[in-house]
């Protein structure tokens, strides 16, 4: 069993190889997210947010760069270290929730053979009925995915991720295409399982009600980091090499090419973009 990880990113960076031309879906994504933190990754579609959670949880391994998880730096383990230690401190749910499901098997069957799975690579367990409990899946427990709704497929998908009590939780949109009460109740039990086990939580959704409802958002744009967000308020990042990306609104009031002024005002650094007289024309 663990308590919360810290995980920590350095210039990570991923190219998807396809037939004749690369796609870099990140570009140099250094992150911090500290153990026992609930984060909301957001961002656009094809922004990058699902190869990073993919990175976070180990399904493949980055171009690029470096990813610490706990004390432990992810490339430095080989094959075998690295499943066992993915079984024991991180859990993935990929989006759509019945990709996490065995369909021919009930909801605690599910969450027994994600046990057995996490045991057999020297994960601790515990009992079966505390991890439906505590995503409010017991009453649905013995039906098969089949019969289930998308609210209640999340929640078992996130009793199955809770199998073996990671120290980090990775849910990728675990609330999208659900109404409101569903929506509510799939947030409520993530939030739970951070509150009552400590579990670090990093969750991609593109609802603004769900960020709202969470500590700290980093917005992805096109594959780096492009803000955060903490307490509702929105904030530039410096990267590890010293780039800030404009806020969104920021950009369009200053074109590619613009120069920029750093001015020191009393303890602050204030920005003044050069005010461009006639261009210098030719001879
Ligand atoms: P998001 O989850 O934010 O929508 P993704 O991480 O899925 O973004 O994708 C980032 C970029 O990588 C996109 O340009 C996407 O088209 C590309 N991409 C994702 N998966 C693959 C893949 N398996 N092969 C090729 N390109 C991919
Ligand atoms: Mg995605």
């Amino acid at each position: 069993m663990s308590t919360g990880r810290a995980i920590r990113t350095l210039g990570l960076v991923h190219l998807y190889r396809t037939e004749g031309y690369d796609v870099a879906a990140l570009s140099g994504v250094d992150l911090v997210v500290g153990a026992g933190e609930v984060v909301g990754l957001l961002g656009p579609s094809g922004s990058g947010k699902s190869t990073l959670l993919a990175l976070l949880g180990g399904l493949f391994r980055p171009s690029a760069g470096k990813i610490f998880v706990g004390d432990h730096e992810l490339s430095a383990l080989g094959p075998a270290a690295l499943d066992a230690f993915l079984a024991r401190e991180t859990s993935l749910m990929l989006q759509g929730a019945q990709r996490n499901l065995v369909p021919y098997l009930s909801v605690r069957e599910n969450v027994v053979f994600a046990q057995e799975a996490a045991r057999r690579l020297g994960a601790d367990v515990v009992g079966v009925g505390d991890t439906l409990a505590l995503v409010g899946a017991t009453g649905f427990a013995d039906e098969r995915p089949a019969h289930l709704s998308q609210g209640q497929l999340q929640r078992a998908a996130l009793a199955v991720a809770m199998a073996p009590r990671p120290g980090v939780l990775l849910a990728d949109e675990p609330t999208s295409a659900l109404d409101r009460s569903a929506r509510d109740q799939v947030l409520d039990a993530v939030l739970r399982v951070n509150a009552e086990l400590g579990t670090t939580v990093v969750l991609v959704t593109h609802d603004p009600d769900v960020a709202r409802r969470l500590p700290r958002t980093v917005t992805i744009r096109d594959g780096r980091i492009g803000g955060e967000g903490r307490s509702g308020e929105e904030y530039a990042v410096v990267t590890a090499d010293g780039f800030v990306p404009l806020p969104a609104a920021v950009r369009e009031s200053l074109p590619p090419g613009t120069l920029l002024h750093f001015e020191q005002d009393g303890g602050r650094w204030v920005v003044v973009p050069e005010v461009r007289g006639e261009e210098p024309g030719p001879g």
